[in-house]
């Protein structure tokens, strides 16, 4: 009798506690700074895991303030993955308040490429670069679920084949084009620029989210003048303010380079890719 009455009770604790508490996923959390390696960790993960991006669309990785929203979300995160380098500076004040987290740098083999372009961090814009961000995000997916490791491996193997097969073809496209200098908003596009032959030949911003001085901005009009530059690549995550004053002063045409991805019409790396190679085809032909 006794034994019963504690099993309806029991029963009845578990309905009123099952009601109204969200009902947590089963499935390990990992998460990613910047969408590219959201994007990555989203299409090798699949539906094995729960992906969560913390940098959202729109915003820069070299501004951003951590939220108490997206401290709560990262919650039983088994993994952050971040570009390092100093692109996410807040990443130590995250980590602090999501202790559970371990915080792995996909960028680890790339130090010294790094040195050589004064700190530069934005690896990820170069494909082949990516691709071995994407390696590192597949090992730990690997090391933490075992049981799904094939799983795992064949995403990646298929997600960075897709990459490197459009890469090229955009590289190709790239070849009719007879001048190939550009100017970005702020310095993200070396790596990518390696990867496909062109030449940024200046930057609006010399330190990220900083405007630049009066003199920055002369220097950089002249260089419009001198090397008969006809376009300027903004970026989504940047004021226009600035640019806006650029196009008075020289009259050059302004198109805009995504490094991150919108998440709207550039959702993914590829799309990202596309995108940007479309836009310096518009703007160089
Ligand atoms: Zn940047």
């Amino acid at each position: 009798m006794r034994k019963k009455i504690l099993i309806v009770l029991l029963f009845t604790f578990v309905i009123l506690t099952g009601c109204g508490k969200e009902i947590e996923s089963e499935k390990p959390k990992f998460a990613a700074t910047i969408l590219p390696l959201y994007d990555a960790l989203s299409e090798i993960g699949q539906d094995k895991i729960e992906a969560v991006l913390i940098v959202p669309p729109g915003a820069s990785p070299h501004t951003f303030t951590v939220t108490p929203a997206e401290i709560k979300s990262l919650q039983g995160v088994k993994a952050i993955f971040e570009n390092n380098f100093g692109l996410e500076e807040w990443i130590g004040k995250l980590a602090s308040n999501v202790t559970e987290a371990k915080v792995i740098n996909v960028s680890e083999s790339f130090k010294q490429t790094v040195e050589n372009h004064n700190g530069n961090p934005h690896l990820w814009l170069n494909p082949d670069f990516f691709v071995q961000q994407a390696r590192v995000i597949a090992d730990t997916l690997k090391e933490s679920d075992p049981q799904n490791a094939g799983f795992y491996e064949a995403n990646f193997n298929g997600y960075s084949s897709n990459i490197v097969d459009e890469a090229s073809k955009l590289k190709e496209s790239l070849k009719s084009v007879p001048n190939k200098n550009i100017i970005s908003f702020h310095d993200a596009f070396p790596y990518f620029a390696e990867y496909f032959g062109l030449a940024i030949i200046g930057t609006v911003e010399q330190i990220p989210g900083h405007e630049p001085t009066p003199k920055e901005i002369a220097n950089l009009e002249n260089t419009i003048r001198d090397k008969n530059i006809k376009v300027i690549f903004n970026e989504p995550q940047m004021s226009k303010d600035l640019v806006n004053a650029l196009i008075e002063d020289t009259g050059v045409k302004v198109l805009t380079l995504d490094p991150l991805g919108d998440g709207e019409t550039r959702t993914t790396y590829i799309g990202l890719m596309d995108y940007n190679i479309q836009e310096i085809l518009t703007g160089l032909k």
